[in-house]
C-alpha cells in the first residue's frame, strides 16, 4: 500500500453541497492496494462508505473523456479519500492521470438517490420515535444500506407494546413524508449544533470541533455526515418491517417502496 501519509487530505465537496452528482478535482496519485487501484484526488462528491452509509459509485475521468476510470467503491483513511476501481480503457503506461491534472468526477444517479433516501428515512424514524411518545429511548447505531436498514436505540419497548409502535411509527413517517420539508445540512460551532440537536450532542463529538448538522425541516437536527434527499416527500414509502427489543436494545427495522 502507497503511504497516504503523503497525500493532503481530501476535501469531502458533498459536505457544500449534497446534491452535486459531478465536479472537477486536481488529481494527486494513484495508489495500488493490494489487487486493487485507488484514485486520490484534491477535492470529491464520491462518498465514502461510512456513518452507517454505503459508498457510492461513479467514473474519475479527463476532460475529453479519453480516459475513464470506474469507481467500484470509495473508503476514506485519516482524511484521505481513495476512489477504488480500475480504467475501463485497457491501460497502458501512458494512459495514466498526470498529478495536478484536471480531472470529472460524476457519481451514480441511481445508487446515490437510493442511499440519501434510506439515510434520510432513518432519521425521519428518529424524529418520529420522539413524535409517538418514544423520545426517551436514546438513538445509537444506524445501518441505512439497501439491505437490512435499521435503527437502534438504548432502551427496551415492553413485548406487548411492539407492534402497536411499529404500526404508529409507520404512520407517522406517513404523514411526515406527505407534508415535507426541506432538508439541509450545515457545519457549525459546537454549542450551536448541540441547539439545533435539542440541547446535547452524543458523546463521541468532541466539544471542540464544528460539527455537521442535518436538518429535516423543522424537526430537531441530528449530527451527521452522509448525503440526503431535498425534501422530506422525496423520501416516498416507509415501511417498518419490524421492531425488535435485545440485550436492552430497541432495533427498528425499515425498507423504503421504490
Ligand atoms: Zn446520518
Amino acid at each position: 500500500m502507497a503511504d497516504s501519509m503523503d497525500s493532503p487530505t481530501t476535501k469531502l465537496a458533498y459536505f457544500d453541497d449534497m446534491w452535486q452528482l459531478k465536479s472537477r478535482a486536481s488529481f494527486i496519485s494513484m495508489v495500488a492496494d493490494g489487487e486493487r487501484l485507488a484514485v486520490i484526488v484534491d477535492s470529491t462528491i464520491l462518498y465514502p462508505q461510512g456513518g452507517g452509509q454505503p459508498a457510492d459509485i461513479g467514473f474519475i475521468y479527463d476532460l475529453d473523456e479519453r480516459l475513464k476510470f470506474r469507481v467500484q467503491d470509495v473508503r476514506s483513511r485519516n482524511g484521505v479519500v481513495f476512489h477504488y476501481g480500475y480504467f475501463d480503457s485497457p491501460l497502458s503506461e501512458q494512459s495514466t492521470f498526470q498529478k495536478g491534472q484536471e480531472v470529472i468526477l460524476s457519481v451514480d444517479e441511481h445508487r446515490r438517490g437510493l442511499n440519501s433516501r434510506l439515510h434520510s428515512a432513518g432519521h425521519l424514524l428518529d424524529v418520529c420515535m420522539h413524535n409517538i411518545g418514544l423520545a426517551s429511548l436514546e438513538s445509537g447505531k444506524g445501518h441505512h444500506f439497501p439491505d437490512g436498514a435499521f435503527v437502534e436505540y438504548k432502551g427496551k419497548i415492553p413485548a406487548d407494546d411492539l407492534e402497536r409502535k411499529r404500526e404508529a411509527l409507520e404512520k407517522e413517517a406517513k404523514r411526515l413524508v406527505s407534508i415535507g420539508g426541506k432538508v439541509s445540512a450545515a457545519i457549525v460551532p459546537y454549542e450551536s449544533a448541540a441547539a439545533l440537536c435539542g440541547g446535547e450532542l452524543p458523546e463521541y463529538i468532541p466539544k471542540d470541533t464544528t460539527p455537521r448538522i442535518v436538518m429535516l425541516g423543522d424537526n430537531l437536527g441530528c449530527p451527521c455526515g452522509g448525503t440526503h434527499v431535498a425534501d422530506i416527500s422525496d423520501i416516498g414509502i416507509i415501511k417498518v418491517s419490524q421492531i425488535r427489543v435485545r440485550k436492552g436494545l430497541t432495533k427498528v427495522s425499515y425498507t423504503i417502496g421504490p
